[in-house]
């Protein structure tokens, strides 16, 4: 029996990858134009890390987490999410030390161990940006707004952006008694889970998708309404800055978020479009993070989109697999050697060609050239070699002409030149 991939875990295929080095370029293309450089980090970190980060109480770490001893019983976890790693990198290459302002984004492979369904997998792809150093509300409404101009810039409309505010050490505690408060009078009607976790984090009541948690949670305390006044004039200032950019958005009191580090400002890139797999993008800010994984007091923002979400939403239209400028049919043994030659030759100076390698009938390398989509067929044979003339046909207009084979090149180098301009 052949090997197969694990559950949960897709290959990307020739045909399907050319939406993702089509969404990973434009974020490569955008992120650079707000001063954004990348940062690689490994795939692997201490579990420590995200215990302590995302937090002991919330559903990556209580249940998704890949975690294994590695040979020294050192307990390693497949990272689940990318800030808290850029973070631990941030801290242990003291890149505040080299610049106040840091800009940073990434993309890669993250690990949670869900039930795979459309939308969510056990391996997926997360582009994630972040910045550190900032308190100004300016920042949230700037990453903001490239997140905003990411989805215009790839054709992506069915999406609304969701602010909200999560309060911060000072008011949040607050909150959370009150919201304790409310849900202690209507525990009967919570799930299973949400009563389970209610005490230790009741914010997440406010986002469980079950009716009953739903219906019972309705009126419950707003955070909005609870905040202090710095977090209060900070969410102010990213509303008006987003006004004055023309950058739209919603207020959504009710959103939560999966990590516990977040801080102010939080948001999502919500769709109708993918069923309950409706945030394609989720961040916000984590002002108390940096200093609580050892680092300097540094505030931060930051968010990271989900691709598979990202490439089911442009599935509709599907970027073409680049096609070949030429074919060479090459017909008989000296016209197929012949043909090679001028092939490589054409290939190294960066043309995309192709060719037969079995040199079967005319009729079938033509059908492969069709398969192939390429714009034009050179065809050779015994008499091309001897007459030095070869036949290059157009297969958009059918149109072909004659060419002396010693020109071929040139004109092709030419040709291809004008394709490309
Ligand atoms: P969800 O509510 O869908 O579980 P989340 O709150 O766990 O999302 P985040 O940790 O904020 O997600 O991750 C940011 C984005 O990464 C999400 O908005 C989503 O697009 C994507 N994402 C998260 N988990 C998965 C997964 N298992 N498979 C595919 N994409 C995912
Ligand atoms: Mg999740």
């Amino acid at each position: 029996m052949s090997i197969t991939g694990i559950k949960g875990m897709n290959d990307i295929l020739p045909g399907e990858v050319e939406t993702w080095q089509f969404l990973e370029e434009q974020a490569r293309k955008i992120f650079g134009a707000y001063g954004f450089s990348e940062i690689r980090v490994p795939v692997v970190e201490k579990t420590e890390l995200f215990c302590r980060s995302i937090g002991e109480t919330t559903d990556i770490v209580e249940k998704e987490m890949y975690t294994f001893d590695d040979k020294s019983s050192n307990s390693l976890t497949l990272r689940p999410e990318g800030t808290a790693p850029v973070m631990r990198s941030f801290i242990q290459n003291r890149l505040h030390t080299k610049d106040p302002v840091a800009k940073l984004y990434y993309m890669g492979a993250m690990f949670r161990y869900e039930r795979p369904q459309k939308g969510r997998y056990r391996q997926f792809h997360q582009v994630g940006a972040e910045v550190i150093g900032v308190e100004d509300p300016k920042i949230d409404a700037q990453i903001l707004t490239m997140l905003v101009h990411y989805f215009d810039a790839v054709g992506i409309s069915d999406v609304t952006l969701q602010l909200n505010s999560l309060g911060c050490p000072e008011c949040r505690p607050a909150y959370r008694s009150a919201l304790i408060a409310f849900l202690e009078a209507r525990l009967d009607s919570l799930c299973d889970d949400c009563r389970r976790r209610y005490q230790k984090n009741p914010l997440r009541v406010l986002d469980c998708k079950s009716t009953g948690c739903k219906e019972a949670t309705v009126d419950a305390p707003s955070v909005l309404d609870n905040l202090c006044e710095g977090c209060d004039t900070h969410f102010g200032k990213v509303r008006s800055h987003l006004g004055r950019l023309g950058t739209p958005y919603e207020i959504n009191a009710r959103m939560v978020r999966g990590l516990d580090y977040y801080t102010k400002t939080t948001f999502e890139m919500v769709t109708d479009s993918l069923g309950s797999q409706n945030a394609v993008a989720a961040g916000g800010r984590y002002d108390g993070l940096i200093k609580d994984l050892g680092g300097p007091a540094l505030p931060g923002i930051g968010f990271a989109m989900g691709m598979e979400r990202l490439v089911l939403m442009k599935n509709e239209e599907r970027i073409e697999p680049a096609k070949p400028a030429l074919f060479i049919a090459g017909l008989g043994e000296a016209a197929s050697d012949y043909a090679f030659e001028l092939m490589v030759k054409l290939q190294r100076k960066g043309i995309h060609v192709e060719m037969d390698y079995e040199g079967k009938s005319l009729k079938s390398q033509l059908r492969r050239a069709d398969k192939f989509g390429s714009r034009r067929v050179l065809i050779i044979g015994e008499e091309e070699l001897a007459s030095q003339k070869a036949p290059l046909r157009n297969m958009e207009d059918g149109s072909q002409e004659t060419l002396p084979l010693q020109e071929i090149e040139d004109m092709l180098l030419d040709l291809s030149k004008r394709d490309s301009s």
